[in-house]
């Protein structure tokens, strides 16, 4: 676990223009002065991650955020009194001071208080929102750990905090708050049905086949490097493992998942890492319920199979 001082080292490299690691309560990010530029030319370089993809900026206060958005609707003041600091980003029109590099070329911004204490205490030290996406190479599947960020980046990282096992485990929810209409870009752990108590009816994101909404939601994303399926349908040979939660598959090595989403969420990234290193054949997990809930886990099992139909 990083203490104080490789958080003041960390906060210092940040200041420099350097690459840093940090853990996050979703996933650990790989973090870069959002105002510099340059610095952040390097996170695309270091990640292989298309210019196409923005990056979501950390902030460690609302007030700091209010100084990056060019508008801050009032469902900005509701939704982020109620989720932040918390695994929730909110997209709005982006203020003068973000470089065009931080939001792909868009007029708006992703912002997000994170709930994880190193990640307040890097920000405040260094006093810059930092811009950060997840920490590993493009397409791959995100970190929960440091020891995750070190195989997927090694040195491509000036520094990686280490802060444990990231709580929440998958990524955040993103709600666009630019267009007239609130629009759910991303689901994470908080349910839809609960965001919609504040923002009211959210528009959707637009599923695969229709044109991109919100650039970096290619289906190819969050892919273990075994061949996954949902579901046993697609019966396979060789050595493989059923991810269940209801009912276990006869005759095959499984392993149960827990059966309540944020636990769930919470437990697999780190299992498909786990599971990458045994050089199975296959991965297949057993369908989650299509309710608010379970979205988050839903869509990500998703993505993680879509690379290999
Ligand atoms: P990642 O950092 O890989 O978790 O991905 C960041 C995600 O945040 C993107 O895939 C988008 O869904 C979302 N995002 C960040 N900034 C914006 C923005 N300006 N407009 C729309 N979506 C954004
Ligand atoms: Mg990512």
């Amino acid at each position: 676990m990083s203490g104080r001082e490789d958080i003041l080292r960390a906060a210092a490299l940040i200041r420099a223009g350097e690459l840093v690691g940090f853990p996050t309560e979703t996933v650990y990010g790989l973090g870069a002065n959002a105002l510099d530029a340059q610095a952040v030319e390097r996170i695309f370089e270091a990640k292989g991650r298309p210019r196409t993809s923005p990056l979501i900026v950390h902030v460690a206060s609302i007030e700091m955020a209010r100084g990056l958005a060019a508008e801050w609707p009032a469902a900005a003041d509701q939704l982020t009194a109620r989720w932040w600091p918390g695994p929730l980003t909110i997209v709005l029109r982006k203020g003068p001071e973000i470089p065009d590099v931080v939001t792909a070329g868009l007029p708006t911004v992703g912002l997000r208080m994170p709930s994880h204490p190193i990640a307040l205490d890097l920000i405040r030290e260094c006093g810059l929102p930092i811009a950060g996406p997840s920490a590993n190479l493009f397409t791959e599947l995100s970190p929960t750990t440091a020891e995750h960020v070190r195989r997927s980046l090694g040195a491509r990282a000036a520094m990686v905090l280490d802060g444990g096992p990231s709580r929440v485990g998958i990524e955040s929810a993103v709600v666009s708050l630019a267009g007239g209409r609130a629009v759910l870009l991303r689901p994470g752990v908080i349910p839809q049905t609960e965001l919609e108590l504040v923002t009211g009816p959210l528009g959707e994101y637009m599923r695969e086949g229709s044109a991109d909404p919100a650039p970096g939601m290619t289906p190819r994303h969050y892919s273990p490097r075994t061949p996954l399926s949902i579901g046993l349908a697609p019966v396979r040979d060789g050595k493989g493992v059923y991810l269940y939660w209801r009912e276990p598959a006869a005759s095959m090595p499984v392993i149960r998942m827990p059966a309540d989403p944020k636990d769930y969420a919470a437990v697999l990234y780190d299992t498909l890492h786990r599971l990458d290193q045994q050089g199975l054949d296959w991965i297949a997990a057993e369908p989650v319920p299509d309710t608010a809930a379970w979205a988050g886990v839903r869509d990500r099992l998703e993505r993680a199979a879509a690379e290999n139909e």
